[in-house]
């Protein structure tokens, strides 16, 4: 009896470690250089979860780090310390923000430019807090393909925010060589600030992303806020900087205050919510820092089964993006390699080319990766071309031995991955009403050959 007891114990105990994992990601957008009272909002969110043994990820704009250290609330810098700290532009919401500033650029220049204009907010936040940040995410919805090349070179790994750019099933991906966490969906969760009876719901929608993840194999919820939402009923920006506007920091106005008493209701609500987090069984509490080693690594080796998948559509298949596939067809090493930098028609005439060509196409294709990191945008067959798509389906059809290579057209399936919408993906009180930057949803979709899910190891 002792021995069967044992014995159940034991198996409950398997059974607990072998639970899927569940990570949630607790971050703000530290951002309202405007309002002071943010400073302090700011200082008692990080106290009180340090109290409780949680460290959020504290995304912090350049400006306000400046900000907190002119205004001397080294109290402040000091507890956000004891948390993990990202980063969110250098202004957020002075003109021009990312989007707008990128909106005509291509990805090369477009990255040069997000490095010239955001890089000493990096800078600041390296000096202040002595890291470099963990992760990055955008000012509102100024999201711009090109940031993610920048990046990349600064060392900063993740991409952390909300949006409806792309996405990946829900969960975090692989874009553009960094791990995204966003556009989670309903893994994407909080409680409001200034209703008591949305506790339970926001307990409960909890609960379900959870369930629903466990289901899956495990997985990622995220919880966001602003330390300004502590303390003022409209955003910092939105009063300022509303549609376009661009006044001089000496007419700034002030966003209207909380009561006191609608302060410590905020706050008493924010604290249950994230004390039913806490106390959930087997959910991990997690930072942007932490997050990149639970997942297998970003580059792997595409078995050619799943590369020949790309013949009749050019997707991410096995856990693999279209580029890594294309990769192991061209015969290369695994390697993080860009996508193309514009879209290319094919003009290529017949429907079949001749062996001894085709082979040189495809030695000309892999030499460009080689050498330059990325896709082509086009392969050249003599004096005429294919499209990157087109080459790719034809090389993943074509078989072995052929004496020609009958010419596929390729189906871009990645890019249903992508928002079409770019009025209401730049819909923001803070871009001119309209703003629609169809130029970077181009770029987007281009980069969506870099585009997997990211796997839990
Ligand atoms: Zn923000």
């Amino acid at each position: 009896m002792k021995l069967l007891l044992a014995f159940l114990l034991l198996a409950g105990t398997l059974t607990r470690a072998a639970e899927p994992p569940v990570y949630w990601l607790l971050w703000f957008d530290t951002e309202d250089y405007v309002e002071p009272a943010s400073d302090d909002a700011a200082l008692r969110l990080a106290q009180d979860l340090t109290q409780r043994g949680i460290r959020a990820t504290f995304k912090i704009v350049g400006e306000k780090a400046r900000v907190l250290e002119q205004r001397k609330r080294t109290d402040v810098l000091r507890a956000l310390a004891a948390h993990d700290i990202g980063y969110h532009s250098n202004y957020h919401s002075i003109h021009p923000t990312p989007a707008e500033y990128l909106a005509p650029m291509g990805m090369l220049d477009g990255a040069a430019e997000f490095a010239r204009r955001e890089e000493q907010g990096l800078r600041d936040l390296q000096r202040i807090f002595g890291v470099t940040p963990s992760c990055y995410g955008q000012p509102g919805n100024s999201w711009a393909p090109q940031a993610n090349l920048t990046l990349r070179q600064w060392g900063v790994p993740v991409y952390m925010d909300d949006g409806s750019h792309v996405a990946f099933d829900q969960q975090p991906f692989w874009y553009g060589g960094m791990l995204y966490v966003f556009n989670l969906g309903p893994h994407t969760m909080r409680t409001g600030l200034d209703n008591p009876a949305g506790l339970d719901t926001a307990k409960r929608s909890f609960d379900a992303a959870v369930a629903a993840l466990r289901q899956r194999g495990g997985g990622v919820a995220q919880t966001y806020y602003h330390p300004t939402e502590f303390v003022t009923t409209e955003f910092w920006d939105g009063v300022n900087f509303r549609h376009g506007a661009n006044p001089e920091r000496s007419s700034w106005r002030m966003p209207r205050r909380r009561t006191a008493e609608s302060s410590e209701q905020a706050y008493r609500l924010f604290l249950a919510f994230v004390d039913h987090v806490r106390q959930t069984p087997g959910v991990r509490i997690v930072t942007a820092r932490d997050i990149p080693q639970f997942f297998e690594p970003r580059d792997s080796a595409a078995p050619p089964a799943a590369a020949r998948r790309l013949a009749e559509s050019i997707d991410a298949h096995d856990g693999h993006s279209a580029a890594e596939l294309l990769l192991t067809l061209l015969g290369l090493p695994a390697q993080y390699v860009d996508g193309p930098l514009r879209r290319v028609d094919s003009n290529y005439a017949a429907a079949e080319i001749p062996r001894a060509a085709w082979v040189r196409a495809v030695a000309d294709a892999a030499d460009f990766v080689r050498q330059t990191h990325r896709l082509p945008d086009s392969v050249a067959i003599g004096s005429q071309r294919l499209s990157l798509p087109d080459f790719a389906a034809t090389l993943a059809g074509v078989e072995p031995g052929a004496p020609v290579a009958r010419v596929r057209r390729g189906r871009l399936d990645q890019e249903k991955r992508i928002g079409s919408n770019a009025a209401k993906l730049y819909d923001w009180v803070i871009h001119p009403a309209g703003f629609a930057p169809e130029g970077l949803m181009e770029l987007a979709r281009l980069q969506a050959w870099t585009l997997k899910p990211a796997r839990l190891r």
